[in-house]
């Protein structure tokens, strides 16, 4: 047990982030930044609802801190997120100058800290980001798995991809073809049709 419940408790309120993200259909992945003992800036993965590649947890939850800070530089910020971060986002993280960032679960198919590349370990930076994962990583690696075991639940009694994917065309056909039941044709369809799946992570 460690002695300092403090990193525990930020850990569990970007946990609370990645719960929203599942209740949007999203991989649960959540992030928050954290100054002085205070958040300044939370994030979760909202890739498929906005249908924007760039908007992981850590992305959205760096915006969010440097728009509260009014600042690029997240001079003395700790970053802490569920899940390790891909390239992307490890460069993100020491673009705007995190002082330390906590992760729960590796990942190891996409992992950017120690997995799959270790970005933030590249030689003659500028600036260097402390690391260090396995923070509270059996209940971050435990909502992901959760959240894809359901899907695959859901797969299983919808049909194959193909399936759903053919009836979500037809849904759309009859919808432009003015049959639609709601009575509202114009209204745009939902942001993740069900032929559509988030990629695992
Ligand atoms: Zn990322």
């Amino acid at each position: 047990m460690p002695t300092d419940p403090t990193p525990e408790r930020f850990m569990r309120l970007a946990l609370r982030q990645a719960a929203r993200a599942a209740r949007n259909g999203e991989p649960p992945i959540g992030a928050v930044v954290v100054k002085d003992g205070v958040v300044v800036g939370r994030g979760y993965n909202q890739r498929e609802l906005r249908q924007d590649a760039t908007l992981h947890a850590e992305i959205l939850a760096i915006r969010s801190a440097c728009r509260r800070l009014a600042s690029w530089r997240l001079d003395g910020c700790d970053l802490y997120v569920t899940l390790e971060p891909c390239p992307m986002c490890a460069g993100a993280i020491q673009q705007a100058r995190i002082r330390t960032l906590r992760y729960g679960a590796t990942d190891p198919k996409a992992g950017a800290v120690v997995s799959r590349a270790r970005v933030l370990d590249t030689p003659g930076l500028a600036h260097v980001v402390r690391h260090e994962g396995g923070l509270l990583a059996a209940e971050c690696r435990s909502i992901l798995q959760a959240f894809f075991r359901d899907l695959r639940m859901r797969d299983r009694s919808e049909g194959s991809r193909g399936t759903r994917r053919k009836a979500a065309l037809d849904r759309q056909v009859s919808r432009q073809a003015g049959a639609a039941p709601s009575g509202h044709p114009e209204e745009p369809g939902p942001p993740a049709p069900p032929g559509r799946r988030p990629a695992g992570p």
